[in-house]
């Protein structure tokens, strides 16, 4: 036993120091494959019971949007994304560790044009490459059961809450947890540069958030809006990197998409 809290704290203390895509220090107490592990097990269970949409058009539609931003990530983490689109009139979407990205048929009665929706994938792909589930999970108790070998988000493991919130879903799927405001932002902010350089329009990122403002309280997707950060911070912020991005030279790598549903 003693053995294995030596190895469990040099592990800890060896993946403990990160550094975030924006350069923030990270406590990361979880190894990249059990992360990679838990997110495709729960996106395999939510694939069961949610309704998976089969509408060709649709199904395109959101592969096309997404294809720019996947294509201008760094390279190691632009192969092998799972695009999935839920058929439900929640307006939410969400990306999972493992690469798996779940889009709800509701969110495209929200988002204007291609440009919006290419936002909000944008930001729930930052939310993986910044490792933001790992973070968290980290922070948990799901972090205890990881340590404790128990990394399976499987229904019969008695710490699937707990994994399940690390990951930003709720026990019910479909109820899809906040993350701080520290990585609502950060996120903001690096699917803001995807956007730029996958030749969308960084300007459609504050309209996207505008929508949502507008949105009832009841219809507001807790993932993507939820009190923090405010929506005038979040434009506020996403105003201030655009011009950021442009004083640093962050440009279009591809041509303008022209995705139709
Ligand atoms: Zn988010």
């Amino acid at each position: 036993m003693k053995k294995l809290a030596i190895l469990l704290a040099a592990t800890a203390l060896l993946t403990a120091c990160a550094k975030s895509p924006t350069g923030r220090n990270q406590l990361i107490i979880v190894d990249a494959n059990a992360m990679t592990k838990m997110g495709a097990q729960s996106f395999e269970d939510m694939k069961g019971k949610e309704k998976v949409s089969t509408d060709k058009k649709l199904n395109q539609y959101v592969q096309c949007v997404a294809k720019p931003i996947l294509q201008v990530l760094p390279a190691k983490w632009q192969d092998n994304w799972e695009i999935v689109v839920f058929d439900s009139e929640q307006v939410n979407a969400f990306a999972l560790p493992g690469r798996k990205i779940g889009v709800y048929t509701g969110i495209l009665n929200v988002t204007e044009n291609s440009d919006q929706l290419a936002a909000i994938i944008g930001h729930e792909v930052g939310h993986v490459i910044a490792n933001h589930g790992a973070e968290r999970v980290s922070q948990s108790t799901a972090a205890n059961a990881l340590m404790a070998g128990a990394a399976v988000a499987s229904k019969d493991s008695p710490y699937q809450g707990a994994i399940m919130a690390g990951l930003g879903l709720g026990a019910q799927y479909g109820a899809l947890l906040p993350y701080s405001r520290l990585h609502e932002s950060e996120a903001d902010v690096l699917g803001l540069k995807y956007l730029i350089e996958a030749g969308y329009q960084a300007d459609q990122s504050m309209a996207l958030w505008q929508n949502m403002a507008k949105l009832s309280d009841g219809k507001r997707p807790m993932e993507l809006l939820s009190t923090h950060p405010a929506p005038q911070t979040r434009i506020n912020n996403l105003a201030k990197h655009i011009k950021k991005y442009q004083s640093q030279g962050v440009v279009a790598q591809m041509p303008r998409p022209s995705c139709k549903i």
